[in-house]
């Protein structure tokens, strides 16, 4: 099994980031102009024009509206909330998405109280990132379980753990995981683990990849709020 442990080195250097985004959101951009121009000039105009131009804008959007979850953390958004409420309210979120791939997800969750200090929407994007990968790697393998579960580890912390049954990852991409806008598949933006990191570092917590053919476990650990002297 191939593992893999996140530390600063791996976060995103601003300029290659800047980069990044300056290039994923020229592509589209000039996609869009392309097709303007050639609706101005007469030469040609389709109805179906209307539909790249709009799928190239949502591109433009989704990219955007995952870098946000970048943004500094606004202290005075953190709160103390039971990591359980908050995993089964991302667990219903992503239902819909997960019967559509033949995904069953499955939750165990320790009878604990598991309070952490966090910024509730932000911790979110980062369960639903993950859980979004597992049902899409799940897609490869027509379907199977995930499971979600979290546990206190001593009385310092909780471990939440996304436990996929797709066919794992090499280990070469492995190593390129969470470098913004790497990504392996056609539609994808490439910074859902690269946010999730961020967040989580935010957080901090700690992120752990364990990865074979038989699937995937992301392993995240959070402070218990308990455990912050305050
Ligand atoms: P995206 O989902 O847009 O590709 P991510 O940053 O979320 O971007 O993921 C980056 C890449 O990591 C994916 O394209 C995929 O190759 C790999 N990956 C992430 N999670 C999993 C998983 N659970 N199983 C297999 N591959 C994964
Ligand atoms: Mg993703």
């Amino acid at each position: 099994a191939h593992e893999v442990m996140i530390n600063s080195e791996k976060l995103s250097v601003a300029g290659q980031l800047a980069a990044g985004i300056a290039h994923e959101i020229r592509n589209p951009i000039t996609a869009i102009k392309g097709f303007l121009q050639l609706m101005e000039s007469g030469k040609s105009y389709k109805q179906e024009f209307f539909s790249v131009i709009s799928a190239e804008i949502n591109r433009i959007e989704i990219i955007l509206s995952e870098l946000l979850a970048l943004a500094k953390p606004q202290l005075d958004k953190y709160c103390k909330k039971d990591i359980k409420g908050i995993l089964q309210h991302v667990v219903a979120l992503t239902k819909s998405q997960a019967i559509l791939h033949d995904v069953h997800i499955q939750t165990s969750f320790s009878k604990d109280s598991l309070e952490v200090l966090c910024d509730e929407n932000k911790l979110k994007q980062v369960f639903i990132n993950f859980i979004k990968n597992a049902i899409e790697a799940m897609s490869y393998t027509d379907g199977g379980m995930i499971l979600v579960k979290s546990e206190k580890v001593g009385d310092q912390s909780v471990i939440i753990r996304i436990i996929d049954q797709g066919p794992g990852i090499p280990e070469d991409i492995l190593k390129k995981i969470g470098e913004p806008f790497f990504t392996t598949k056609e539609n994808g933006t490439g910074l859902g683990v690269m946010v999730s990191f961020e967040i989580v570092k935010q957080h901090d917590g700690e992120v752990q990849i364990n990865s074979d053919s038989n699937g995937t476990t992301i392993s995240i650990t959070l402070p218990l709020s308990s455990s912050l002297s305050s």
